[in-house]
């Protein structure tokens, strides 16, 4: 640990130069932190099968869905039970989902990713909170909403208070160093995206007749905004718009139905969005700029 103390914590990219200057404990890092993103994988795990039953994600113990016996701690280990159980109950043998495995090892591999991405920029701690935070965000808010067409409102407040707190321990992040004034300018990035697909939605509801945009769909632009900013929130609005209605055109050509009575769920759309904003967020920023 001698290192960590000898590097000079004023700049953030300490690690980074570590890791060059210590291979071994970039790799150490890396699989350590693949350990702790595909740990929040199996949270998530937790969150896609309860909240759309409305179970709590805490109170009860992890337990088989089929024949209800409560799961030992080490047959919940991230990854590594699932291969070891060949995907199955160590009591009843029922199969689980691919899902567990899916997503445990998909956020290990996006905490990685983006921790070598974050090591890249000026404020390290506190792009990596909210971009981890954002990924986890959004596979559970994409894959709740691909599988039962809703967005709980148990995952996008809690992102959106998450959001607003990230930003006022960490206000260099957005450009203050005011804890208020960063919160403020949190909150009002989800806001102002958050009233605007809103308003969206009721224009559409009176001159559809029906729903065209889901609620959730509006609070998850607004829990976005508050943890990416504004640019980062119209542009998930902007490539899931473009990217759903892409995806309903050819849902609606495969299935060989009009159009208009083709629903697909938006969520799983602009989930994507959002991941790409928070790997190339701030590319697109500075090619934008000029
Ligand atoms: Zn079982």
């Amino acid at each position: 640990m001698f290192f960590f103390q000898s590097m000079p914590v004023s700049t953030y990219d300490w690690w980074m130069r570590a890791g060059f200057v210590y291979p071994s404990c970039l790799a150490f890092a890396l699989i350590a932190i693949f350990i702790f993103g595909s740990c929040w994988g199996s949270f998530i795990n937790v969150c896609i099968w309860r909240m759309p039953r409305h179970e709590s994600v805490v109170s009860a113990p992890s337990h088989c869905t089929v024949c209800g016996t409560d799961i030992r701690w080490y047959d919940n280990l991230p990854i590594l039970s699932y291969i070891l159980l060949r995907g199955r109950c160590r009591a009843c043998h029922a199969p689980y989902s691919c899902r567990y495995f899916v997503v445990e090892l998909v956020m290990g591999l996006l905490f990685c990713a983006f921790f070598v991405k974050a090591g890249l920029t000026q404020q390290v701690p506190g792009v990596l909170a909210s971009g981890w935070i954002m990924l986890l965000f959004a596979m559970a808010a994409g894959w709740i909403d691909a599988k039962h067409r809703i967005i709980p409102d148990a995952l996008t407040y809690p992102a959106m208070i998450l959001g607003v707190t990230a930003a006022g321990f960490l206000p260099e992040v957005w450009g203050t160093e005011k804890w208020y004034a960063a919160a403020a300018l949190s909150l009002a990035s989800g806001l102002i995206p958050g009233a605007f697909l809103g308003a969206f939605a009721l224009i559409g509801e009176k001159l559809a007749g029906r729903e065209v945009l889901g609620w959730g769909d509006v609070k998850f632009i607004a829990a976005a905004g508050m943890l990416l900013g504004l640019p980062g929130a119209f542009f998930t609005l902007f490539i899931g718009s473009f990217a759903g209605s892409l995806g309903g055109v050819g849902c609606a050509l495969y299935r060989r139905r009009p159009l208009r009575r083709t629903a697909i769920p938006f969520g799983p759309f602009l989930a994507a969005g959002a991941v790409l904003w928070v790997f190339f967020g701030n590319l697109i920023c500075r090619a934008l700029r000029g």
